[in-house]
């Protein structure tokens, strides 16, 4: 318990010695006395630790690979093989970071290149990686990127969207991660590297080796173009972890081309013909430069990992499983006004169904969602006697509208 002291003149703080009639404030613990000057001294200690801790990271938990895998799952579904990389990269880049100050050894970072058809959760898996491992995040599209001084975003924006997404705090965005979408649209367009300069192919590949591989960029801190009396931030990009993701329409034939080693044996069938999942599981570094990237950015790129194209099967689980699933969306939406949402079994199946005709991934499961039910949430709320509202797979047809139940009239 503490207590103010004011009646013992021989009283002192234990910390200053400062004697108590000089003080205005005393606080008595077991047999010792702290002064309110000590006491702000010590409070400011304690912040300021707090905040280097914050900040420090290694005093962070660092999640195993198991661990963060096991975080994934609960927001994406399948995808073992990208996520099972995905973890061990980011286990291996924050380790990189906690060694380089401890040990001469350098290991090299490991960024990452993730190859899939589209809607199949590139950027649901980097973004939910920066989200479990808490650290920030931020998305570019490759396309709207192009070299410094043509017209177009310059590729050190990149930073600045990081640097936004951090809050401005320069010691986050240099270890945040940056997803770039889209890569494989900056391929180079001509097999020739030496005809033309290819404003948005090579030269943006050329722009984005460096930062990904580590330099110390001067960013506009508001964004834009640089400007001669605009003040410009340096960040470092060596500990900044890059995710690349595109879908590379047409890899499988440069897949195939190297599988079949170019020879012309009646037996040896294509693996896109036997199974073309199983052709993207083969990918290898030299495909990747052969569909037109510089083998020194792909250098930079060292861990590549496939998605699968979704079935059936994951689809359905990624319409109910994941916590903010697109069915749990709906439900919550309906409850703001008071009325239960249900689809039933026919319907969840029937909508994967021709979410698979769509063959955009699980976007299709949005768009399918959203067509049906625009009119039903134009209507819903304008009766607040409607208890719940059933979906069932003629709704989804338009042969009828959904089954709908009222609230017992209260006399
Ligand atoms: P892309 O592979 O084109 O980057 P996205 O990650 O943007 O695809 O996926 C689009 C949307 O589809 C996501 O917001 C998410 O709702 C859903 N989605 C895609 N793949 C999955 C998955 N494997 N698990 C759960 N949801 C997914």
């Amino acid at each position: 318990m503490t207590t103010k002291v004011s009646d013992k003149s021989s009283i002192i703080c234990s910390f200053c010695e400062s004697p108590q009639t000089e003080l205005d404030f005393l606080v008595e613990g077991n047999n010792a006395f702290i002064c309110d000057v000590c006491i702000d001294k010590a409070s400011n200690a304690i912040q300021t630790n707090h905040k280097n801790k914050k900040n420090d990271f290694s005093s962070k938990k660092l999640l195993k690979p198991k661990q963060i895998t096991a975080k994934l799952d609960k927001y994406v579904i399948g995808q073992n093989n990208a996520k099972k990389t995905l973890s061990v990269a980011v286990y291996n880049h924050y380790k990189r970071i906690l060694n380089n100050t401890s040990s001469d050894i350098n290991i090299d970072k490991s960024n990452i290149l993730l190859v899939g058809p589209t809607g199949t959760g590139k950027t649901l898996l980097a973004k939910t990686l920066a989200f479990v491992l808490e650290i920030p995040f931020a998305i570019v599209d490759a396309t709207v990127l192009t070299e410094a001084g043509y017209v177009g975003e310059d590729v050190e924006n990149v930073l600045v969207r990081l640097y936004h997404e951090a809050n401005y705090d320069l010691n986050k965005t240099q270890r945040g991660i940056i997803y770039i979408d889209e890569i494989d649209k900056i391929a180079r367009k001509s097999s020739n590297p030496s005809i033309t300069r290819d404003v948005s192919g090579e030269g943006v590949q050329q722009s984005l080796l460096k930062i990904i591989e580590g330099t110390v960029a001067n960013i506009p801190p508001q964004g834009g173009r640089k400007h001669p009396d605009q003040p410009l931030i340096k960040v470092d990009t060596s500990n900044i972890l890059f995710i690349c993701g595109g879908t590379f329409d047409g890899i499988e034939d440069v897949i195939d081309r190297r599988l079949k080693g170019g020879g012309i044996g009646f037996d040896r069938k294509s693996p896109s013909i036997v199974n073309k999942y199983a052709s993207l599981s083969n990918i290898k570094v030299e495909d990747i430069i052969k569909y037109g990237f510089l083998p020194e950015l792909v250098g930079r790129l060292p861990v590549i990992s496939y998605l699968n194209y979704l079935d059936k099967d994951a689809l359905y689980k990624i319409l109910i499983e994941p916590v903010n699933s697109l069915i749990n969306q709906y439900i919550e939406l309906f409850k703001f006004d008071n009325v239960k949402l249900v689809f039933k079994e026919e319907a969840l199946q029937y909508i994967v169904e021709l979410a698979v005709e769509r063959k955009t991934g699980a976007r299709a499961l949005r768009s399918i969602l959203e067509e049906i039910m625009l009119d039903i949430m134009y209507e819903i709320p304008s009766d607040k006697t409607i208890e719940s509202c059933i979906i069932t797979k003629n709704v989804i047809t338009k042969k009828s509208n959904p089954e709908i139940t009222f609230y017992k009239k209260t006399a």
